[in-house]
C-alpha cells in the first residue's frame, strides 16, 4: 500500500503534548505544588440553562413517533440557519442567503476540510503565529513542500508582531489562499474594518481567496470592530467565513459550528458554494437534531443573556491578566476582544525557557509562543478560561517572579 507521505512529513503534535509532559514531570517531582493552568484553550463554564432546556426537549421529542428525527438535512435545519442569519448577520447589515450557510460539527473540521476546494498546487499563506490546523491540513494535502527548521518551504508566512502592531503584511509573492483569524488565536488581537479591507481589496485584485476564521467573534466588545468579514464590501466575492458555537456558547464538547460560502464566490467559472455543498453532502452526514436545537436556543432572548454572562466572566479574567501584566511593566497584547493575552517574554527570553521559569518558580502554566509558529518566539499565551480566583492568583505569582 502506498501511503500518503505528506502525513509522515508532519512534525509530531508537539505543542500541547510537550506542555503536558513538562507539567506532569514537574508535578511528579513536586507533588505539593499547586499548579494554576492558564494554558487551556477550552471553555470551562457550564452550558447556558436555555441551551440545556432545548437539548432536553429535543431529546424527549426524539423518543416519540411524531418527534423522531433521522438524518438531518445535509447543510442543517432551516430554523437554525435562519436563526444564525437573523442573530449574527442581519443586525450588522450583512445579507446572507440561507443556502450560503452550512451547519457543521466544528470550525476545526471546516477549516481543515476547506482545503479540499483548492488545487493541489495552490499557494497558501498564513499569519504567523497561527492556529495550527490551517497549516497542518494543507501540509497533509502536500501543498507546503518540506518541513525544515520549524518552517514549511512552500508556505508563505505573514509575521505578526509588536513591531507591525499585529497587522499582517500582504503577501509579496503569488498566493491563492490566505487564512485570517480574528479575534486572533493566539495573539488575541483584532483588525479594524479598514485593516480588513486591505486584505479584501488585495484578494479581489489577485483573484485569491480568504478563509476567515471568526471562532472568537462573540468576544468582540466594540461595535466598530467587524464581527464578520462580510461587513467589508466585496468580501462576498473573495471570502469564506467559519464560525463556531464552541467559544460563543461553550459548545466545545457539544459540537456545532457553521461556515458561510457565498454564492458570489467563483473561481475559473466554478462556484465554491456548489462544490463545497457537493463535498459536504458526500462526506458529512449532518449535526444531530438535539445539538442543532441547542444551537438554536443560543439565539433566544434568555440564551443570548446567559451566554453573554459567561463571556463577560471570561472577559473579566482577560482584563485581570492584561491589566496585571501591564501594571507590572510587561508588554502584553490582545485580551480585550478575546480570551487570549499575548505577552512578550522578559528580555526576549526564548518562550520555552519562559515556560519552564513560570512552571518551576510560579507554578503557572501558559503556552510558549514558538509553538504557534516562528514569529511566536519571544512571546507567551495566557488564557482567560480558568476561574477568576485562579486567574488573579496566577497573575500575582507571575508578577512576583518577574
Ligand atoms: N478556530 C480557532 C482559531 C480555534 O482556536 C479553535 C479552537 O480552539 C477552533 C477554530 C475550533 O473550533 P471548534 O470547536 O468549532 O472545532
Amino acid at each position: 500500500m502506498k501511503i500518503n507521505t505528506n502525513l509522515a512529513k508532519l512534525p509530531a503534535g508537539y505543542l500541547f503534548a510537550e506542555v503536558a509532559k513538562r507539567v506532569k514531570a514537574y508535578s511528579a517531582r513536586h507533588p505539593e505544588a499547586d499548579i494554576l493552568r492558564l494554558g487551556i484553550g477550552d471553555v470551562t463554564r457550564p452550558l447556558a440553562p436555555a441551551v440545556v432546556e432545548a437539548m432536553k426537549r429535543a431529546a424527549d421529542e426524539m423518543g416519540t413517533p411524531q418527534g423522531f428525527h433521522g438524518y438531518s438535512p445535509d447543510f442543517g435545519y432551516d430554523w437554525l440557519i435562519n436563526a444564525i442569519i437573523a442573530g449574527d448577520y442581519a443586525p450588522r447589515g450583512v445579507q446572507i442567503a440561507p443556502d450560503e450557510v452550512f451547519i457543521s460539527d466544528g470550525a476545526k473540521s471546516d477549516v481543515g476540510n476547506l482545503q479540499e476546494l483548492f488545487g493541489p498546487d495552490a499557494k497558501i499563506a498564513v499569519t504567523d503565529p497561527v492556529y495550527p490546523v490551517y497549516v497542518d491540513s494543507n501540509a497533509m494535502a502536500g501543498r507546503l513542500g518540506e518541513y525544515a527548521e520549524g518552517k514549511w518551504t512552500g508556505l508563505t508566512y505573514l509575521p505578526c508582531n509588536a513591531e507591525n502592531g499585529f497587522m499582517p503584511p500582504l503577501p509579496e509573492t503569488r498566493v491563492d489562499v490566505v487564512y485570517l483569524c480574528y479575534p486572533n488565536n493566539p495573539t488575541g488581537t483584532v483588525l479594524t474594518k479598514e485593516q480588513l479591507r486591505v486584505f479584501v481589496d488585495w484578494a479581489l485584485e489577485n483573484e485569491a481567496l480568504i478563509v476567515y476564521d471568526a471562532a472568537y467573534k462573540a468576544f468582540i466588545s466594540d461595535p466598530a470592530v467587524p464581527r464578520s468579514i462580510y461587513e467589508v464590501p466585496g468580501a462576498d466575492k473573495c471570502a469564506i467565513e467559519c464560525c463556531s458555537f464552541s467559544k460563543t456558547a461553550g459548545f466545545t464538547g457539544t459540537r456545532c459550528a457553521y461556515t458561510v460560502v457565498p454564492k458570489a464566490l467563483t473561481y475559473g467559472g466554478v462556484s465554491l458554494n456548489r462544490i463545497w455543498g457537493r463535498r459536504q453532502a458526500t462526506k458529512f452526514n449532518g449535526v444531530s437534531y438535539i445539538t442543532q436545537r441547542a444551537a438554536q436556543a443560543v439565539y433566544s432572548e434568555a440564551g443570548q443573556r446567559q451566554i453573554m454572562e459567561t463571556i463577560e466572566y471570561y472577559r473579566g479574567n482577560a482584563r485581570v491578566i492584561l491589566d496585571g501584566l501591564r501594571q507590572a511593566g510587561i508588554l502584553a497584547f490582545g485580551g480585550v476582544h478575546s480570551p487570549y493575552v499575548w505577552m512578550k517574554t522578559p528580555g526576549d527570553m526564548p518562550s520555552w525557557d519562559f515556560f519552564d521559569l513560570l512552571l518551576t518558580r510560579a507554578h503557572v502554566v501558559g503556552t510558549p509562543g514558538e509553538g504557534f509558529g516562528p514569529a511566536g518566539e519571544g512571546y507567551f499565551r495566557l488564557t482567560a478560561f480558568n476561574t477568576l480566583e485562579n486567574t488573579e492568583a496566577a497573575v500575582e505569582r507571575i508578577i512576583s517572579v518577574l
